[in-house]
């Protein structure tokens, strides 16, 4: 299967291992030339949806279809996804240029075309210098790099990555998301992306695709999902690390009036139907400290100051117990008491 597809589709697809069902009937579209990051914490499903794409798990129900052509039941290889993992998986006794020509010559692939198509990838990947070491000589973003190539010699129609830059340092990490960007952009790739790092699904993703416990949360451009949340789990891992218990007092249109337990009044963005009890989530960064008590204000006691550069990252407490993540360029220091104001917009309010 080779050449740019429409549309892939899956409907209701199922993965259970005995009892755990680790995938609960997922339904998604992907478009061609899209990049969907599949996002959630450990144990969410992400592998199991990646691995069912890829052919390399069976469905236990549902089934998956490209351009409207049923594909769940075609081995990995009839498939021809292009598939990037986090332990790069070279084959150590061949050198660079062979590790990307490899599916190539599998393929029987004419020497001169497996040349320029090789050259054209180690170009792309920028390992020019590097293509007659072996893997052991490079260092781990380059052998990323020689897994990235590998992929995409072969001009997939889609390509899986399951978190294929959690082995490398924190500036390596940058580096790589900018290059696997730039490599969908130039290329065109369809790109199914597994992580469990936000960041890193908003600033690669085209669409995110939020799991929880084999369920799908939430669908959405990075910007709707960063900005409108549809639940206090999505909220969470959208940087919400603020959840505040509160009791529902009056709601009028989209607003919530609330209290925390020592009775503060917050006004807030209603984002579900509510009953008596809520949360109120609020991003560390949308607190500013002031000098007055007035509207969605709350006070609170520094406890915590740790020094970030531009900004500090504070942990206080409200009178009531509740720690709170506040991210500020005020000066403060443990012990002070603050008044922080959060404005309506800002606090979501779930049941
Ligand atoms: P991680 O980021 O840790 O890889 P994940 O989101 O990719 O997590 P999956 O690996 O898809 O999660 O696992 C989803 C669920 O299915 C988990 O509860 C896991 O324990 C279970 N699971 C996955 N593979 C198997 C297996 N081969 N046998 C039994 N259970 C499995």
């Amino acid at each position: 299967m080779s050449g740019r597809f429409a549309e892939l589709h899956l409907d209701q697809v199922q993965r259970a291992f005995g009892d755990t069902v680790a995938l609960k009937g997922m339904d998604l579209t992907i478009k061609g030339g899209e990049f969907v990051a599949l996002l959630g914490p450990s144990g969410c499903g992400k592998s199991t949806a990646l691995n069912c794409l890829a052919g390399l798990l069976p469905l236990t129900g549902g089934r998956i279809t490209l351009d409207g052509k049923r594909i769940d039941d075609l081995p990995p290889e009839k498939r021809g996804f292009g598939m990037v993992f986090q332990n790069y998986a070279l084959f150590p006794h061949m050198s660079v240029r062979r590790n990307i020509g490899f599916g190539l010559s599998m393929r029987r692939t004419g020497k001169a075309e497996l040349n320029r198509r090789v050259d054209e990838a180690v170009r792309l990947v920028q390992l020019e210098e590097h293509q007659h070491k072996f893997p052991a000589q490079l260092s781990g973003g380059q052998q990323q790099r020689v897994a990235i190539a590998r992929a995409i010699v072969l001009e997939p129609p889609l390509v899986l990555m399951d978190e294929p830059l959690s082995n490398l340092d924190a500036a390596l990490r940058l580096e790589m998301r900018t290059e696997i960007r730039r490599l969908h952009q130039s290329l065109g790739l369809t790109t199914v992306y597994v992580t469990h790092d936000q960041e890193e699904a908003l600033a690669l993703a085209d669409r995110l695709v939020v799991l929880r416990l084999g369920e799908v949360q939430q669908v959405g451009s990075p910007e709707e999902v960063y900005a409108h949340p549809v639940n206090r789990y999505v909220a969470g891992f959208m940087g919400y690390r603020n959840m505040i218990p509160v009791t529902v007092g009056s709601q009028e249109g989209e607003h919530a009036t609330v209290h925390t337990e020592a009775g503060v009044k917050l006004v807030g963005v209603k984002r579900e139907e509510l009953g008596s009890e809520a949360v109120a989530a609020v991003r560390p960064e949308d607190f500013a400290v002031v000098t007055e008590i007035g509207a969605n204000t709350i006070e609170a006691v520094v406890e915590i100051v740790e020094y970030h550069g531009r900004e500090q990252a504070v942990e206080a407490r409200l009178r009531d117990g509740t720690q709170l993540h506040v991210r500020t360029n005020s000066r403060l220091a443990p012990g002070d008491t603050i008044t922080l104001k959060v404005p309506a917009e800002r606090v979501l309010v779930f049941a």
